[in-house]
């Protein structure tokens, strides 16, 4: 059996990724993101930021006009915004989207896309997987697309879709083949990457107005009608397809959440030791070190159990069981850390100037999206332990 050879240090690369992130976060502060958040705006001069700094395309290969890099590097980039105190959420799909086009999609679709997401004049920032009835049960979807000649016609609905009004392009998620004609439920849905600048009413995306500030839709799918070509990968497959995708976004949304923990963790520290309260700084009392502590060592493990997962990602190796572990891991560390800076800044916590109540509850939706926390533990017990199925 081979050893597991096992590295704990960055490269020289990766802490020049890290340091590059930080200089454009340090631009855009913790009130910059304030702002955006009571105004409900998108932080569009954050993003463009990132696009033109090349970024986003970071997963882009070189070929097509990307920088090449790994998930590993990827999962720096966002875990440095959120550590800044922001969220990288107005734009992380853009990372992860395209990669079921680069690995699934004709040679045709990667040249004409491609090569405009990487320089920044296209944006891939949505993706419709959920729908209203079907929730975390994906197979039960009811989004139909009807082949007639060399065109598609869609009808149906879609909920939660992120960012659908700052992208020009959305990957869509549809049934070809009704469940009861399949024989396997995981069969008859396809992928679609669908050009949306110029359909005019038919996608109608209603905002949902929620906790944090994030940009989410209810679509309305009226005869959407779209050529053959937008397909990706082999009609009836699409599950498939987004497959990967999915645990690219799992590995990506744990690290915005070690961003945020270490966020939290820094926050708290430095508070502790300002705060004077019955004549010492806060953070002499154990009661307020220990769960400060308590999440900070959590955190690291989830840390390793992230990079681990998108090690294996870059790979090419199976990464199904890390990328959910560290996305329970992660996610709940993360909270675990914003509770602890809660209870740290006492009565300040919820006053908004000092930002722990927004990044509390945009840390707290990493338990709920990309996908709850239940459904993770159910892939563990089903998949990695074996257990008997749920569901
Ligand atoms: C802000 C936000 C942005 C989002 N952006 C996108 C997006 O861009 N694109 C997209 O496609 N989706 C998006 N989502 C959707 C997100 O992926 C889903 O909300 C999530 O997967 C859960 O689905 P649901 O809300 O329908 O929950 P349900 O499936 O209705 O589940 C509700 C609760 O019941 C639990 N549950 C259900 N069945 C079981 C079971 N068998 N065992 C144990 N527990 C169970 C779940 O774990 C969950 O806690 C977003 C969601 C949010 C909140």
């Amino acid at each position: 059996m081979g050893c597991m050879r096992m590295n704990f240090e960055f490269s020289e690369l990766q802490e020049d990724i890290r340091h590059g992130v930080r200089e454009i976060c340090a631009r855009y502060d913790v009130e910059y993101w304030r702002k955006c958040d009571e105004k409900n705006e998108y932080p569009e001069e954050f993003v463009n930021a990132m696009i033109e700094a090349g970024w986003l395309s970071a997963l882009i290969p070189e070929e097509y006009g990307g920088a090449g890099l790994g998930l590993s590097e990827a999962a720096i980039i966002l875990e440095e915004v959120n550590r800044s105190g922001g969220a990288g959420t107005a734009c992380h799909a853009q990372m992860y989207t395209m990669g079921a086009v680069l690995r699934h999609g004709s040679e045709e679709q990667k040249q004409k896309y491609l090569p405009q997401i990487a320089n920044g004049t296209l944006r891939l920032q949505s993706m419709g997987v959920t729908e209203p009835d079907a929730g975390s049960d994906t197979t039960k979807i009811k989004t139909f697309a009807e082949k007639k000649g060399d065109h598609y016609i869609i009808n149906g609905q879609k909920i939660f879709t992120s960012r659908y009004q700052h992208s020009d392009m959305i990957l869509l998620l549809a049934r070809t083949t009704p469940l009861e004609k399949v024989d396997k439920k995981t069969k008859g849905i396809s992928l679609f990457l669908i050009d949306t600048r110029d359909i005019g009413d038919a996608i109608v995306a209603n905002p949902i107005d929620t906790m944090v500030h994030h940009e989410t839709n209810m679509l309305f799918i009226n005869d959407l009608k779209v050529p053959a070509s937008a397909l990706v990968g082999e009609e009836g497959n699409g599950l498939y397809c987004i497959l990967d995708g999915l645990n690219a976004e799992r590995i990506l949304a744990s690290a915005q959440a070690v961003g945020d923990g270490k966020w939290f963790v820094e926050q708290a520290v430095r508070y502790s030791k300002e705060r004077v309260v019955f004549d010492r700084p806060i953070g002499q009392n154990q009661g307020v070190q220990f769960p400060i502590s308590k999440a900070y060592a959590n955190l690291m493990a989830a840390e390793t159990m992230m990079h681990k997962a998108a090690a294996k990602f870059d790979q090419g190796l199976p990464c199904g069981a890390e990328a959910n572990m560290a996305k329970y891991l992660c996610s709940e560390a993360a909270w675990e850390a914003g509770e602890a800076a809660m209870t740290t800044f006492g009565g300040y916590a919820v006053a908004k100037e000092y930002h722990i109540e927004r990044k509390w509850k945009e840390s707290r939706l990493a338990r709920n999206a990309p996908i709850s926390n239940n459904l993770v533990l159910s892939y563990v017990g089903q998949h990695v332990l074996g257990m008997p199925r749920s569901f």
